[in-house]
């Protein structure tokens, strides 16, 4: 890594912003992307820090996939719907395609070490440091399964309130050709959300960590409600920051990075 550093001294030594921009291409995204396997402790401690992850759940029909796509326009998350992650799953012919395919049918929940591995590979695999899980976890042994092979707890959860009525007349109005969208499995989704996610929300409702949001209204009127939670992160820390904090704090560092022989 040092070598490479090195090899852009020339372009990073013209001023210490441009140092910032240019390291940061290569850098910060690979630390980004590689210290959730580590496990590495929160917070900045030098380059090591992990995304900030916001868990998104509710019902199903509570909003929850709509108002991530606003919150992924405003404020630069990346949107990982666990729905969809488990479809595409089904649809790679995959070894655990038609046992997925099979629980959704059900309205079930797939086992935690998919689903686990799923989000660890896409959370992995996204260069963001702001990323929304949408619909996980779903149960107390989702949480503690995401919590065992992570290594790490979500920085805050979203929680879309809203009536059984009204979630289902959503669902059995959103015509997206989905396998579980009928009345039978929607029942059952609710009887699964009300006995194992009810438990996972008043969990981290008790560590001060969850944000009810009311989950009625237009999609325009929710989204209001939803502003305030994120509005405070417009200044969390950019990967431009970290390298710079890495810097700063590593005087030596920054004499190799810009020497020129
Ligand atoms: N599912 C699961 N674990 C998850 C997320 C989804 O088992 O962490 C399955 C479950 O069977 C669920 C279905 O996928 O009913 C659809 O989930 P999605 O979040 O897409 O539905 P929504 O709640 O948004 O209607
Ligand atoms: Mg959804």
């Amino acid at each position: 890594m040092w070598r490479r550093l090195v090899s852009l001294s020339p372009l990073l030594s013209s001023s210490k912003s441009r140092l910032i921009n240019q390291a940061y291409g290569f850098n910060a995204c690979q630390l980004f992307s590689t210290q959730v396997l580590n496990g590495a402790e929160d917070g900045v401690s030098g380059t090591r820090r992990k995304p900030f992850i916001t868990f998104v759940l509710g019902g199903p029909g509570s909003g929850k996939g709509t108002q991530c796509t606003r919150i992924v326009n405003a404020f630069g998350f990346t949107h990982l719907s666990v729905g969809d992650l488990l479809r595409k799953e089904i649809y790679s012919n995959s070894e655990n395609g038609s046992m997925i395919l099979d629980t959704i049918k059900e309205g079930k929940i797939v086992p935690s070490e998919v689903t686990v591995k799923l989000i660890k590979n896409a959370i992995e695999a996204s260069q963001n440091n702001r990323i929304l899980v949408d619909g996980f976890p779903r149960s107390e042994e989702n949480r503690i399964a995401y919590e065992r092979v992570v290594r790490a707890e979500p920085d805050i959860v979203l929680f879309f309130d809203c009536p059984e009525e009204e979630m289902v007349k959503r669902v059995l109005n959103r015509n997206q050709g989905r396998i579980d969208d009928n009345i039978d499995t929607v029942k059952e989704r609710l009887a699964v959300f009300a006995e194992l996610n009810l438990p996972v929300i008043k969990y981290y409702s008790e560590k001060g960590k969850l944000h009810k949001i009311d989950g009625t209204g237009s999609e325009d009127e929710i989204f209001e409600r939803v502003l305030p939670v994120f509005a405070a992160l417009r200044n969390y820390p950019t990967a431009d920051f970290v390298l710079f904090k890495f810097l700063v704090t590593r005087p030596s560092v920054y004499y190799m990075i810009t020497w020129v022989p």
